[in-house]
């Protein structure tokens, strides 16, 4: 999978070095650049922003850099992604359709954001999400496009040492997933459940089937709300 991000704060992408992003790097499993905005400036102060039509406070990109920015990184293939408080909230699901693209590149926005402009002419020649992480607002979309590009790289073929972790995680299959425990079996006068220590696999994984419904039951019931899981113990309606 090729990457393109363009951004004022090109330092603030530096993470995409480490872990296993890093790797799969490192390994040609994902291509990925850092572009400063800025490359697309012509003037002496190299200016991004400018005041809001219409007033109010703060600034906004303006739309040349951005333009000239989409013009040189582009191609017929290309899903750009702008991240946006505005945006549909990111998914697991979302994760995973990205997953499939072959070049997808990212609009950090700044200020009061990106002159609508770059997103609806992009929309004429490409496709574009606009993307939010949340009901919150961050300074700016590089925190946003870490989170997706870590969600999306870890389901790309080759990048995980064992692809079983992805099948039964949380939001895989809509719950989440159970409780997970390692060595000591006694800790701190807390027991690892008997069931886990039981060598009987089926069992087990009964356990965490049901573990996994009551937790999302108890914190997330709107994962499971119309989907007709029925969870021992718990009234997954209240
Ligand atoms: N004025 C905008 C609004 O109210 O919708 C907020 C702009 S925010 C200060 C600057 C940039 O941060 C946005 O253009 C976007 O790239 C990013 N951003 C802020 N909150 C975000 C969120 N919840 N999800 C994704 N990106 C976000």
């Amino acid at each position: 999978m090729k990457v393109d991000v363009v951004t004022i704060f090109p330092d603030y992408l530096a993470p995409l070095d480490l872990s296993l992003i890093g790797k799969a790097r490192g390994t040609g499993i994902l291509e990925l650049a850092v572009h400063d905005l800025r490359r697309w400036t012509h003037d002496v102060h190299r200016t991004v922003d400018d005041t809001p039509y219409g007033g109010g406070p703060g600034m906004v990109m303006r739309p040349e850099p951005w333009g000239a920015a989409l013009d040189s990184l582009a191609t017929p293939d290309t899903h750009l992604i702008v991240p946006s408080p505005a945006g549909a909230p990111f998914t697991q699901a979302q994760a995973r359709a990205l997953s499939g693209d072959s070049h997808l590149l990212f609009a950090c926005g700044r200020y009061e954001g990106i002159d609508q402009r770059v997103i609806d002419h992009a929309a004429t020649r490409m496709r574009v999400s606009e993307v939010s992480l949340g009901d919150y607002v961050l300074f700016g979309g590089e925190v946003a496009v870490l989170v997706v590009l870590e969600a999306v790289t870890r389901l790309l073929p080759g990048v995980l040492g064992n692809a079983d972790s992805l099948v039964e995680e949380s939001h895989a299959a809509g719950v989440l997933e159970a409780p997970m425990y390692t060595k000591p079996p006694t800790w701190r006068g807390l027991d690892v459940p008997d069931v886990l220590r039981s060598g009987d696999h089926g069992k087990i994984a009964r356990w965490r089937r049901e573990e996994g419904l009551r937790r999302t039951a108890q914190r997330r019931p709107d994962l499971l709300e119309g989907a007709g899981f029925q969870v021992p113990g718990v009234d997954v309606a209240k």
